[in-house]
């Protein structure tokens, strides 16, 4: 989300610009890139269950699709904004080409809390949703699929409306569908296990065993459940996560210096990830503030909830111990902040190389739908890891090669990538 101090597009565009004049990328490719090539703005009315109508804001952004078709998520959020979603956009485009798969990058949107909606008016706004831009997006053009509080359920709903629109089945418009209505096994654990995946060669680049290790972990939804439930797979210890917390507005970090039992605190944990206060005190967790889990004293930072979460104002909290930060969520450092991680020596695992497990699995749904055969989920994880793991060291080679931050490395790696289909398509 955007705020008056924070605006995610023109962090994305300065991310952007530092790494255009490395690579000297020419006038007219840098016009093209800092935007989206299309987007679109809608009104969606909903008949809500008190009989009044609301309408919504929808968005959809394609930032480039030189590579392939545009893929993204569709966020519903009550902050969201198109600056939000034209930097989510462009994040998913380098995020494609960094795993070097066949796609370009979009993202969706609605203005909206879910949280204050029936189920039943949240699937007359995912079909809303797909009535304005039916035309627009479809398996050979745009492929949307699941984000901040939107899931399977509605993916399905958005499929069918849009099946139902053009008359016959396209299993391949959508990705994040459930497990038998189209959707892969091993979706809803991508994201968390690729950041996992990308950590597990950090560590081994750097000397360290993951046993001998503890993380911290902002959020405790679906990209972080996953992470953490792979990363202690590999042996290590997770003693602090956050989460939003709807009743107060505001959010909380549990700490338990022996270790988070996950499986114990799913129990207590809602869909959208929020973890139910009084029973964690009961559990023995320490309540602390929101922003606690990032002072803690551990080897590893998995930001794994928004973006803007680690800015010029708490950078500095970060302790001398943390050796390696992973970026699960989209966005959660702010260039200042980052600048002063990079002089700081920590690893970074940027952003757009240790969450796009989630992609590249979405990515493996589409082949799987289209071609309606489907692999079993240690084939989906397996594919995964490789992906993952060839990503993360393309990136740490051209890294030491040329002694750059990762983040600009794996920025190399996609902006040349994109820029050349660009020429090659004559667009250039
Ligand atoms: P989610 O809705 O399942 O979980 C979000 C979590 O963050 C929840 O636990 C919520 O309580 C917490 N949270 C929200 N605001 C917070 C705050 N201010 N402080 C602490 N915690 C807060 O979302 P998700 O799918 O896990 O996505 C998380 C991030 O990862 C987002 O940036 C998303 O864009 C990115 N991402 C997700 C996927 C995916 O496949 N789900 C893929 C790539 C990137």
């Amino acid at each position: 989300m955007s705020t008056s101090s924070f605006n995610p597009f023109e962090m994305a565009q300065k991310q952007f610009d530092q790494v255009a004049d490395i690579l000297d990328l020419d006038a007219a490719t840098r016009a093209l890139l800092r935007y989206p090539l299309r987007e679109y703005h809608f009104s969606i009315p909903v008949r809500m269950d008190d009989g009044t109508t609301q309408v919504f804001r929808g968005f959809r952004c394609q930032h480039n699709d030189a590579r392939g078709p545009s893929k993204g998520g569709i966020r519903f959020h009550p902050q969201e904004t198109i600056d939000t979603v034209r930097a989510l956009s462009m994040w998913m485009t380098w995020k494609c080409a960094v795993v070097d798969i066949p796609l370009g990058g979009g993202k969706g949107g609605v203005i909206c809390d879910p949280h204050n909606m029936s189920m039943r008016e949240q699937e007359l706004l995912c079909r809303g949703w797909v009535r304005q831009i039916a035309k627009n997006v479809g398996p050979l053009s745009d492929v949307p699929a699941p984000d901040v509080m939107t899931s399977a359920q509605h993916m399905l709903w958005m499929l069918d409306e849009y099946e139902a629109i053009h008359g016959a089945k396209y299993p391949g418009f959508i990705t994040g569908k459930p497990v038998g209505m189209g959707g892969s096994l091993g979706r809803k654990e991508a994201t968390g296990f690729g950041v996992i995946f990308t950590l597990r060669e950090a560590l081994r680049e750097l000397g360290i065993r993951p046993e001998d290790t503890t993380a911290s972990v902002q959020g405790f939804g679906n990209v972080a459940q996953f992470a953490i439930q792979l990363y202690e797979q590999l042996g290590g210890k997770v003693i602090c996560v956050s989460c939003w917390d709807q009743e107060d507005q505001r959010s909380y970090s549990f700490r338990r210096k022996d270790g988070i039992q996950l499986e114990k605190l799913l129990t207590i944990t809602d869909r959208f990830g929020g973890i139910d206060k009084a029973k964690a005190q009961d559990m023995g967790y320490e309540v602390l503030d929101g922003e606690a889990w990032i002072e803690q004293e551990v080897d590893i930072l998995i930001p794994s909830a928004l973006e803007n979460q680690i800015t010029a104002d708490n950078v500095h909290k970060i302790s001398p111990q943390v050796k390696v930060i992973a970026e699960g969520a989209n966005g959660p450092t702010t260039p200042e902040a980052d600048a002063i991680i990079a002089e700081r020596g920590i690893f970074m695992i940027p952003d757009f190389l240790a969450n796009a497990g989630g992609v590249t699995c979405s990515y493996f749904e589409q082949v799987q739908s289209n071609m309606n055969y489907f692999w079993e989920r240690d084939e989906v994880l397996g594919k995964l890891d490789v992906k993952m793991t060839s990503a993360f060291l393309a990136v740490s080679e051209l890294a030491k090669k040329r002694n750059l931050y990762m983040r600009d490395a794996a920025y190399v790696i996609s902006i040349s990538r994109v820029a050349q289909a660009c020429r090659d398509r004559g667009w250039v």
